[in-house]
């Protein structure tokens, strides 16, 4: 397929709450990114030329890129999109290795997008064969004797991620209930331990850590675990959200700094890090979905004293990224406007967006995989095509689809 081809970027505005501020500006802006993204898309293609063949992972490889254009198909309605995904996906599905379970850097990943992707194109047979292979990965994840850590990027919650989002895109039952709710028996069992052997059950009965060390942020630590936990989709019955999911956020927020910003562990005193991985980029997502379900005003309260300290420290010299960059900060903006409806937090997304759109022109370091999903330009794309479109954002990988999302 020719990339000129699919280089057009019909997006549709919806910008209608914008009136106000003049529809010049509001045009000017739209086209602006509509032009950015063109470009960056070109700049990504040519990067992917040299970039790892090999590396499969939503993360820093192929699907992540196939996740891209799943995105920019969701957006623009063009199926040339659609199909270039195809290609991503069909690519990293030769090539699984059977190394890691989650979503983000296992086979996790290109299994669940490759079902997804069948779906969306009727191919029920393949897709089918996706959905087989990534339940063979069950066993190993709820075995407790494994070695296999809870969190997002390498562990349990990172498989559970990939459950939830085939029965949020394909549809409800894609993933049987039982299955579903043998993960997370794993994980809240996992916890139960760690905080007895810490002697915190009382405090934080819900405990994870890796490589020994108890991380708060989203991508490590107990943040995205409890993010997980309280989706919808994972069905975790009311008593365990509110006997120990609700108790050990609690115990996390009380580890905030004076700042609104959160350490990347619970022994770090370092107020350092405003990442999606470590710090208030992640954390914000685990307040605003306490918010959600247990309907407290404090869980919606710190959650904007996050979205103040990301405005205030979240364009970073670590780039343009999703991880630990500007796109994945201005997430935050996003996912905060969804909730509130409060327009502020669609300006600070544009800002962030603008940012954004002199992409290299800041003396950012260079990620070591510069095109890729969560350290480079694909994030960066995905996250400008979420601003023209912020109705219906939300963070890759990560956050579920709108049927999710109340
Ligand atoms: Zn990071």
């Amino acid at each position: 397929m020719q990339l000129r081809r699919l280089l057009h970027f019909p997006v549709p505005v919806k910008f209608k709450f914008l009136s106000s501020f003049g529809s010049q500006i509001i045009q000017n802006f739209t086209r602006r990114i509509q032009t950015k993204i063109k470009d960056l898309l070109q700049q990504m293609e040519e990067g992917l030329k040299t970039a790892d063949p090999h590396d499969c992972s939503a993360y820093t490889g192929w699907t992540g890129i196939a996740l891209l254009y799943l995105q920019l198909s969701r957006v623009t309605g063009d199926q040339a999109y659609l199909l270039r995904s195809l290609d991503y996906v069909k690519r990293t599905l030769r090539n699984l290795n059977g190394r890691r379970v989650t979503f983000l850097c296992g086979d996790a990943g290109p299994l669940a997008v490759g079902a997804v992707i069948y779906h969306k194109l009727k191919s029920d047979c393949e897709s089918q064969e996706c959905i087989t292979k990534l339940l063979q990965l069950h066993r190993t994840v709820v075995c407790q004797e494994s070695e296999l850590p809870d969190e997002l990027l390498y562990g349990r919650a990172g498989y559970l991620y990939a459950l939830l989002y085939l029965n949020t895109e394909i549809g409800p039952g894609t993933v049987c209930e039982s299955a579903v709710k043998e993960v997370v028996n794993a994980i809240i069992e996992s916890g139960k331990t760690l905080s007895r052997e810490e002697r915190k059950a009382e405090r934080c009965p819900l405990l994870y850590q890796w490589h020994r060390k108890q991380y708060v942020g989203a991508a490590h630590g107990m943040a995205g675990i409890y993010y997980m936990l309280m989706q919808p989709a994972a069905k975790v019955d009311q008593e365990t959200l509110t006997e120990m999911v609700k108790p050990s956020i609690d115990y996390v927020r009380h580890k905030k700094f004076r700042s609104g910003n959160y350490p990347s562990s619970l022994s770090n005193e370092t107020d350092r890090l405003v990442h999606w991985c470590h710090g208030a980029p992640g954390v914000i997502h685990m307040l605003m979905q306490a918010y959600k379900v247990f309907k407290e005003e404090k869980y919606l309260k710190e959650a904007v004293e996050c979205s103040d300290v990301i405005w205030q420290r979240g364009l970073l010299r670590k780039g343009y990224g999703i991880c630990h960059g500007a796109a994945g900060n201005g997430y935050s903006f996003l996912s905060l406007y969804h909730l509130t409806q409060d327009r502020k937090h669609l300006y600070r997304a544009c800002k962030f967006a603008e940012w954004c759109l002199d992409y290299g022109a800041h003396g950012c370091r260079i990620p070591d995989r510069p095109y890729s999903l969560f350290e480079g330009m694909a994030g960066t794309i995905h996250f400008l095509s979420d601003v023209l479109t912020p109705e219906t954002s939300r963070f890759p990988a990560f956050e579920l689809g709108s049927a999710q999302r109340d």
